[in-house]
């Protein structure tokens, strides 16, 4: 065990004691601090995206992950993992259900009952979600980033010329017309998914690899005046329909092949926090 193993350790367990003598607004501090040594850590080791990079870092954590006892069962589900990461295949909620772990003693699973290690309330795990886009906002969060976003990209793109705007910082990465043309193919997705789950009981949405469309060559070149105008007009739509529909409407579901049965809220939250992740690559910051 080294140093930082030790501190992350130390911090999680002081969280727990400092929340234990019901002073919270300390520990959520604690809890920071922990979060930002660790994000800052990862930042450290860098965020390589080369794919045989990738796999090879994800069979040693495998491998370290063997060595420091596990639990068996998810240590199976992230070599399963590995191997569709390896064809190149679709992870479904079908063979990777929600996975929850203990947050006071790391046991992972269970479906009801109580922890067998500390006795915690089943119901009192953590259950970790594909990803947090998901479940980060509520519908007015929502309904207010997604008329705040497109004005922040439209600040930032603005001054940008269209050499500028064409630019690959380094071959394998997008250029900003490329960024744009992806949130505005995510928008266009969003608008149509809106309004299936809004007219459809319980549509099937199919899985849809939008990244993999904007840096696709095609027939006729795209400015970013044309881009901005189509993802605007789109999200003016959505708006629409979303201020239109009554409030318990967020709630109707539609199954997801990637995901299972999602909620419209969590689609919407989804579109929603995933555009204001892409904002970094508009802003000169890799
Ligand atoms: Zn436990």
């Amino acid at each position: 065990v080294n140093n930082t193993d030790s501190i992350f350790s130390e911090l999680a367990s002081l969280a727990i004691r400092v929340e234990g003598k019901g002073q919270y607004n300390v520990a959520k501090f604690i809890r920071a601090a922990q979060d930002s040594l660790l994000r800052a850590a990862a930042f450290r080791l860098g965020y390589d995206t080369d794919e045989a990079g990738v796999l090879a870092e994800f069979a040693r954590v495998i491998l370290r992950l063997e060595q420091e006892g596990c639990d068996p069962a998810l240590l199976e589900r992230l070599r399963q993992g590995y191997r569709k990461m390896e064809a190149n295949e679709l992870c479904t909620i079908g063979d990777f259900p929600p996975v929850s772990v203990c947050r006071r003693c790391g046991t992972v699973g269970g479906a009801f009952g109580v922890c067998p290690k500390c006795g915690s309330d089943i119901d009192s795990f953590v259950v970790h979600r594909p990803i947090y886009w998901m479940k980060e906002f509520d519908p007015m969060e929502a309904m207010h980033h997604l008329m705040k976003t497109p004005l922040k990209y439209i600040n930032r793109v603005g001054a940008l010329s269209a050499d500028e705007a064409e630019k690959k910082p380094t071959p394998d990465q997008w250029s900003v017309l490329e960024v744009l043309k992806h949130i505005k193919d995510a928008e266009v997705v969003l608008n149509g998914r809106v309004k299936r789950i809004l007219t459809e009981e319980h549509p099937y949405l199919s899985f849809q690899k939008v990244w993999d469309w904007a840096d696709k060559p095609v027939e006729k070149k795209e400015m970013v005046g044309d881009v901005l105008a189509i993802y605007k007009q789109s999200r003016a739509e959505t708006i629409r329909l979303l201020e239109e529909a009554q409030l318990k409407s967020w709630w109707r579901t539609a199954v997801h092949e990637e995901f299972g049965e999602v909620a419209l809220l969590e689609q919407v939250s989804y579109f929603t926090a995933h555009e204001i992740s892409h904002l970094r690559q508009i802003g000169g910051h890799y």
